[in-house]
């Protein structure tokens, strides 16, 4: 195993699982997924309890960086998923991962600004989905962490930059309501977002962080402001 890319953790194993390959989860591209371990928020509906509450993983990024030599010319992307990868080193990663001549997707809920910064600035990320989880005033009640503010710059960062990403939003309607999702819908539109808004139903899982069931309240999608680019999964 190559243990010579100056990795600040390289010895540790951060990535708690690899999906070897996945046609769905990068828009056009068949992509392998890296779970990096651990989160700093705690959303209720999260059904990736374990990964979220992880101390290590299972491979370290030299695993990962072998896995992909394995390979090259086989796929043509990798998604940085979690668990959220930014608390991590991703840097160097994303610059051994690029040599590799793979495309790099990343899944993130927005909270680390300064990193996100350094690879835009880097080119080391080819498309991002960005979690909005809830306006500023829900936000600390959805993700039980008070990350508004850095949410917020990460966006604005996005929208300056020319890198593609979409948004996201995941609806349980007992936590989130039709003024919400306005809410988020108005807050897109006066940052001048019009690429897709994605709005993805929870889906109840046995292992949600908040053991949450399907929700009593109903959503009623004809309150929701007028916005073509809404899309519904
Ligand atoms: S859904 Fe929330 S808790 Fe789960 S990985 Fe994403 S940000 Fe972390």
């Amino acid at each position: 195993m190559n243990t010579d890319s100056g990795f600040n953790s390289k010895n540790d194993k951060v990535i708690y699982d690899i999906t070897k390959f996945t046609h769905l989860d990068y828009p056009n591209h068949l992509a392998a997924i890296f779970w990096f371990s651990g989160c700093n928020m705690r959303c209720d509906y999260c059904y990736n309890k374990d990964i979220v509450f992880a101390k290590s993983g299972n491979y370290t990024f030299e695993d990962a960086l072998d896995f992909l030599r394995s390979r090259v010319n086989l796929l043509e992307g990798v998604v940085l998923s979690g668990g959220e990868a930014t608390l991590h080193q991703l840097q160097p990663f994303c610059q051994a991962i690029k040599a590799l001549g793979f495309l790099i997707k990343l899944d993130t809920n927005g909270t680390n600004p300064q990193m996100m910064q350094k690879l835009l600035e880097a080119k080391l990320i080819d498309y991002i989905a960005l979690d909005y989880k809830a306006p500023a005033d829900k936000f600390e009640q959805i993700t039980h962490s008070r990350k508004y503010r850095e949410f917020s710059q990460t966006l604005d960062l996005l929208m300056a930059s020319d890198v593609k990403f979409e948004v996201r939003t995941t609806l349980h309607a007992d936590l989130l309501d039709e003024h919400d999702i306005n809410s988020i819908i108005k807050d897109l539109h006066s940052r001048g977002y019009e690429q897709p808004y994605f709005i993805q139903d929870f889906r109840e899982t046995q292992n949600n962080i908040g053991d949450l069931k399907q929700a009593k309240k109903n959503f009623d999608k004809s309150l929701l402001l007028e916005a073509k680019n809404i899309i519904w999964r």
